[in-house]
């Protein structure tokens, strides 16, 4: 018999007559002949209220009590869950993470998974129940209660389908797949019927959006066939993301991704020696804050170079009063830095045995007159950073220069 995983969001068990909803199609899903594993999220809005709650009480909370207390939304949903199941006629039973030995780090509010003890849910699998996991949290070697970040359902879920050796973990969410790029941009973005991990690793933008990205790394390292799927519509498809060798209409180019908060700072004729990207990026890292693209040109004058970067926009003021200092202590010429800019990116496997793609993805660019103030390349993604203005007129050209509207 398959054992299959599935997760529900927080939307999909928003309310009582939801979670009626939910367990109807669990009850319908086990009669079809498999034996399953049921994650939840907290009931939409729980998590948050409760994070409100505790700043209303404490001004910074401690990060203990509010792994017990975030850790409440879900064990409401397993239960509730549970017995709308158990009222169809339908024998289920609910487990915390700690009862069935989710072992994570002690790191409270991000932390990671060690391992899962499947003995438990086993024996009641086997005794015909569905068993209903609280998704998002653990308990860590010294018996504290611990949370695995925003979003960290989806984590659970695949974590428990790697422990048990599930044929498939179903993300069961309120969209229906992951798209070639984000529709409100292009309404003419498809739904992918599979992706590669890697892939979907690399859209993390367009991946977030649907799940958790650890979860992905999660699926990748374990090999779990994870699945997105809609909980609204009856008998979804959704998008596969499973090994590059499972694909089969492996398209060159996947999907289109872009990320609205960059902001580039560069500094100008920088003396061209060793130890200059050290002793700008050092200052920078030092503070806390992420580098994303990095560019050096070329000694533009005899002996001068220059240099920039792409941080978050909330970094933005923070780097570029860092940034004037390095300027000072390295006699650069000037800082520039620019807050409106955005990154857009072009995924795809099949880039690896095709020459050309960067030289197509430039060529759409010119077409509509977007000038690139920024090139960088990976195996499998190249991005630029353009002006924000350009943002739609972007995604949507390359969608259509790279085929992405058509199946
Ligand atoms: N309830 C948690 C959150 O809202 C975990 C989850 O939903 O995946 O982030
Ligand atoms: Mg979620």
């Amino acid at each position: 018999m398959a054992l299959i995983v599935q997760k529900y969001g927080g939307t999909s068990v928003g309310s009582l007559a939801r979670i009626q909803t939910v367990a109807q199609k669990i009850k319908t899903f086990k009669e079809g002949g498999a034996q399953l594993v049921v994650s939840v999220s907290a009931m939409s809005g729980e998590t948050s209220r409760m994070i409100k709650l505790a700043k209303e009480i404490q001004d910074v909370p401690s990060l203990r009590e509010m792994d017990v207390l975030l850790t409440t939304g879900e064990q409401v949903t397993i239960a509730l869950l549970s017995m709308a199941l158990q009222q169809l006629g339908c024998d289920a039973i609910s487990y915390t993470g700690a009862q069935v030995q989710i072992i994570t780090d002690s790191k409270h509010g991000k932390a990671r998974i060690k391992s899962i003890d499947g003995h438990r849910i086993r024996s009641r699998l086997d005794e015909g129940k569905v068993v209903v996991v609280a998704g998002f949290q653990g308990i860590d070697e010294f018996g504290h209660i611990t949370t695995l970040g925003r979003g960290g359902s989806d984590t659970t879920a695949v974590a428990l389908a790697a422990a048990l050796n599930a044929d498939e973990c179903q993300i069961y969410t309120d969209v229906d797949g992951v798209y070639t790029t984000d529709p409100n941009i292009e309404p003419k973005a498809r739904k992918m019927r599979s992706v590669s991990y890697e892939e979907m690793l690399e859209m993390a933008s367009l991946g977030s959006k649907v799940l958790q990205i650890r979860s992905v790394e999660f699926a990748s390292k374990y090999q779990v066939p994870l699945r997105v799927l809609s909980s609204m519509i009856d008998k979804p498809i959704g998008t596969l993301i499973t090994r590059e060798e499972n694909i089969m209409e492996q398209a060159i180019i996947s999907g289109i991704t872009h990320n609205k908060d960059e902001a580039k700072l560069s500094l100008i004729g920088v003396p061209d020696k060793p130890g200059i990207a050290y002793k700008i990026l050092s200052p920078i890292s030092e503070a806390n804050i992420e580098v994303d693209m990095i560019v050096q040109s070329v000694s533009a004058r005899e002996g001068l170079t220059n240099f920039a970067f792409t941080v978050h926009r909330n970094d933005f003021n923070k780097a570029q009063a860092i940034l004037q200092s390095t300027c000072k202590k390295l006699s650069a010429i000037a800082v520039q830095s620019d807050d409106k800019v955005v990154k857009v990116s072009l995924v795809g496997i099949g880039m690896r045995s095709h020459a050309g793609i960067a030289t197509q993805m430039f060529g759409a660019l010119d077409k509509e007159n977007i000038n690139i103030q920024m090139i960088a390349t990976s195996e499998i993604k190249i991005s630029v950073v353009i002006d924000e203005k350009y943002l739609e007129l972007a995604v949507r050209s390359l969608h259509n220069a790279f085929g992405l509207d058509k199946e």
